[in-house]
């Protein structure tokens, strides 16, 4: 059972996947699913004796690009949807004990590259409004698997954090004429003291306005809108002011 069901408190999209809560949970070792498959060994959701970056679709996944009918029909007050979308996992490496902070820059420029590659496909499907590319990390939020990896989610609205900052954006425009962005960027580099690192590319700084600990934001230099928007230069530089906040 998997569907959007809307709540009309907080005017938003509530995914219900169920048939996530069988997804294999910490398996040993040796039963890794992220692993490449040794012959003769465990077969894991990658079908080869070794891989340098992979991505494939998620076996649990929240969205499907060809989604079941809701379970439940939709009234006046609780509209429903089917739950469509893509849900992909990347693998990072095809070593099981070790994490992204600890690889080579050259994974991550291959990252870079992966990452635009998943964001360009996904972001032209016809029923996808937003991509978002992520990592969840430890046990405390649900980490299943402990393979270096990331997910991928396509999403068929834009998540409502990303819709309020579009707004905030779009109202400090209309007030100033400028880019919130690029404003919030200045006044970071002007201010200085919150800022961790940066190169030609990229800024990376904790925000005045930061509630997580260690909340780190990585801010494009230049005026673009999202990563296939990034020059040769610019993936490089990405990829190296990351492994330097990792
Ligand atoms: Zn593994
Ligand atoms: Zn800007």
């Amino acid at each position: 059972m998997s569907e959007m069901r809307w709540n009309p408190l907080l005017g938003e999209w509530v995914v219900t996947a169920t048939h996530r809560q069988e997804r294999t949970f910490l398996p040993p070792p040796d039963h890794c699913p992220l692993c490449p498959t040794k012959p003769g060994g465990f077969e894991s959701e990658v079908p080869f004796p070794d891989y340098d970056v992979a991505v494939f679709e998620n076996r649990f996944p929240t969205f499907f690009p060809a989604p079941p009918a809701p379970s439940v029909s939709a009234t006046d007050l609780y509209a429903v949807r089917p739950a469509q979308g893509v849900c992909e996992v990347v693998l990072y490496t095809p070593r099981h004990d070790t994490t992204l902070a600890q690889l080579p820059l050259s994974q991550y420029a291959k990252l870079v590259r992966v990452w635009t590659d998943r964001y360009t496909e996904l972001g032209n499907l016809p029923y996808v409004q937003y991509v978002l590319i992520f990592e969840n990390k430890g046990e405390e939020i649900g980490v299943t698997l402990h393979h270096p990896h990331g997910q991928i989610y396509a999403f068929p609205f834009i998540p409502p954090v990303l819709e309020r900052e579009i707004q905030q954006a779009t109202a400090h425009e209309a007030r100033t004429g400028r880019c919130l962005f690029c404003d919030i960027l200045a006044e970071e580099r002007t201010d200085g003291r919150r800022m961790v690192a940066e190169n030609d590319g990229f800024a990376a700084f904790v925000p005045f306005f930061a509630r997580w600990p260690y909340e780190v934001h990585i801010f494009s230099r230049r005026h673009i809108g999202a990563m296939p928007e990034f020059t040769a230069a610019e993936c490089a530089d990405f990829a190296r002011i990351l492994k330097t906040v990792l």
